[in-house]
């Protein structure tokens, strides 16, 4: 996703929420309180309500934009910026970009985005078009949540770390039985010491084509 792309999926907050909204519910959200899975959506609100014991929940909390009253927008940006292009940005010129005032937030924001690209599930997916979404807006579970939110280090109760690249495009003219694109792809795995950003970035900035785009799934 381009910048011009992005700027017109996403030129507001409120198509931020919807977007994140349409993420969650896809995983599926589970009430704090009971467990329930069931909820109603309380639009007004922009919260879930549980159908079971009336528990409300909202957008943000469970997932990696807890605590955080950074707007929707920010994160989405953020995003977009560290997973578009070949730079790294610093906290300071997030900010600056951003025109926020407050440094601390935004360098917790993206301390928590770029755990989540190294945390997830081991593996990290990139393409034609890259898919990430899942893994920055996945919800964090009640064990992660008491040991603090996607913290560092979490490789370590695993043996082999390996990182996975998918990459596909579309062929041109070609279509599948339901009429989707064709696609060809093919996957990169390579065994790595750890899954902090310093390993991965120059292996990801080696085997994957900049001209790679971003999904949001
Ligand atoms: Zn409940």
């Amino acid at each position: 996703m381009n910048l011009l792309n992005f700027t017109s999926t996403y030129p507001n907050e409120e198509s931020c929420k919807l977007k994140f909204k349409e993420i969650r519910d896809k995983q599926g959200v589970t009430c704090p309180r009971c467990g329930g899975t069931d909820h109603y959506w309380k639009r007004d609100k922009w919260q879930y309500e549980c159908k079971n014991c009336k528990t409300r929940t909202t957008l943000r909390s469970g997932t990696i934009m807890h605590n955080s009253k950074l707007p929707f927008r920010y994160w989405f940006i953020a995003i977009h910026l560290l997973t578009s292009t070949k730079k790294s940005f610093s906290a300071k010129e997030v900010q600056r970009q951003l025109g926020h005032k407050r440094y601390q937030p935004v360098w917790e924001m993206l301390h928590k985005l770029r755990s989540a690209m190294g945390g997830r599930d081991e593996s990290y997916q990139l393409a034609g078009q890259i898919e990430l979404d899942e893994g920055f807006f996945s919800t964090i579970t009640a064990k992660e949540k008491k040991d603090k939110p996607l913290k560092r280090g979490r490789g370590s109760q695993r043996k082999t770390k390996v990182l996975v690249m998918a990459e596909s495009s579309v062929v041109e003219g070609k279509t599948t039985k339901k009429g989707k694109p064709r696609r060809v792809g093919f996957i990169k795995m390579q065994v790595i010491d750890n899954l902090e950003a310093d390993t991965i970035t120059p292996i990801v900035e080696e085997k994957v084509s900049k001209d790679a785009v971003l999904r949001y799934g």
